[in-house]
């Protein structure tokens, strides 16, 4: 209602709103009409693997081979076969399952053996209708489950996960910006595969995290991306850590580009993506999940400063005012990585090129960042 520029909508308000509302020129929205072709669990997969095939068919198996960097992953109950016949051929693995309309890792857990999903199958989560006896039958809900990452990459013995913001302007033509900060993640204790079912051990949601018995809000359970980046440099080196961070690059532009057809591209939209990355023991990085909300709730001082910034830094990209040429690179601690095409660096180009089919795009994630506010301030204003 009333006069507005600009409109953090709800994905509620996308789904049953959007489309009857009359929209001037100026105005912006933070979701595009079908964002959840790529933050719903089982659409981002099958968005992958149809980008998959066709690179397969188009360029060859190598390059398809890039698209690996997710988890085998089936939704249920459509795939349930296929899914068994996988999950015979790797005995003794440990895989996970995931309602795909949740998130905070609610209804998520690990199992070894099929007979495990056996019982689950017979429960409430499976076949709702057992909950009402009235006769009133509600769909029953759709799960993924995925091949669990056993080996994740262990700081202090504890495993952690990675959120990178990438920002999507415009999906025709494709243009993306990353976000150079961002945080890892940690769970409060140490890893181990002796219990699976112990969600502080294996999934690394602050939401999760902050019931931990002994979690402390002041220390938090975060490293920012910056503080990681050099930890990694240090252990492994600056070229197997760049190599890692181009390869997650290469992760934020495929599986853009996997659904670029697909989305329900508008001048008025935009979205801000919490992408979920998982580092393994040989330094691979895997995709978890890409988030269309992400959180912007503070833990602390930091996360508020990170996460304030962040905001700050969309604004100043999506220029309500006209104040940009429209050919800037970098603006506050957004750097354009994809705008229809990679773009190069120009702080030095990046020595692995991966893919001439995906990248060699600006990838500063984890590097430089101001220090305080108020040079922030200064650097967005001298872009502007
Ligand atoms: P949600 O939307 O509920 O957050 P996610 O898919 O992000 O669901 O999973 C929650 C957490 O579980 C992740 O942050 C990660 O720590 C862990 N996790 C999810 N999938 C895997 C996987 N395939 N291998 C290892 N850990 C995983």
């Amino acid at each position: 209602e009333g006069a507005w520029d600009f409109y953090w909508a709800d994905v509620w308000w996308m789904k049953e709103i959007f489309d009857r509302a009359y929209l001037e020129d100026q105005m912006r929205i933070n979701h595009f009409r079908n964002h959840y072709e790529l933050t719903r669990k089982n659409l981002m997969v099958k968005n992958l693997k149809r980008l998959r095939r066709q690179l397969e068919r188009d360029c060859g198996k190598a390059e398809a081979q890039k698209c690996d960097f997710f988890p085998s992953t089936f939704e249920l109950p459509s795939e349930y076969h296929i899914f068994v016949d996988e999950f015979r051929k790797s005995p003794g693995s440990i895989w996970i399952m995931k309602p795909i309309a949740k998130s905070q890792g609610k209804g998520i857990f690990l199992f070894k053996r099929l007979k495990d999903i056996t019982d689950w199958k017979r429960g409430v989560e499976y076949q709702p209708q057992l909950l009402s006896p009235d006769g009133t039958s509600q769909a029953i809900e759709t799960y993924v489950v995925q091949r669990y990452i056993e080996n994740p990459y262990l700081i202090g013995g504890r495993k952690f996960d990675i959120r990178v913001y990438v920002l999507v302007t415009s999906y025709n033509p494709l243009k993306v910006w990353l976000y150079r900060s961002g945080f890892a993640r940690f769970a409060n204790f140490r890893y181990s595969l002796a219990t699976i079912d112990d969600n502080y051990i294996h999934l690394t949601n602050v939401a999760i995290q902050k019931t931990a018995p002994d979690y402390d809000p002041e220390k938090g359970c975060k490293w920012s991306i910056q503080q990681l980046r050099k930890y990694l440099t240090g252990k492994h080196g600056q070229q197997k850590i760049n190599c890692l961070f181009q390869q997650m690059t290469n992760i934020f532009v495929l599986s853009l580009q996997s659904c670029q057809r697909v989305i329900i591209n508008d001048k008025h939209c935009f979205e801000l993506y919490g992408y979920d990355i998982l580092i393994d023991s040989d330094l691979r990085p895997w995709l978890i999940e890409i988030n269309a909300s992400p959180s912007l709730t503070a833990s602390n001082k930091e996360d508020y400063d990170l996460k304030f910034g962040l905001l700050n830094d969309v604004l100043n990209v999506l220029d309500l005012e006209n104040r940009l040429t429209g050919r800037e690179k970098r603006i506050g601690l957004f750097d354009l990585m994809w705008d229809d095409g990679p773009v190069y660096s120009e702080e030095g180009g990046i020595e692995d090129v991966i893919s001439s089919y995906t990248s060699a795009a600006n990838s500063n994630l984890g590097l430089e960042i101001y220090q305080n506010a108020e040079s922030l301030k200064k650097a967005t204003s001298a872009n502007v």
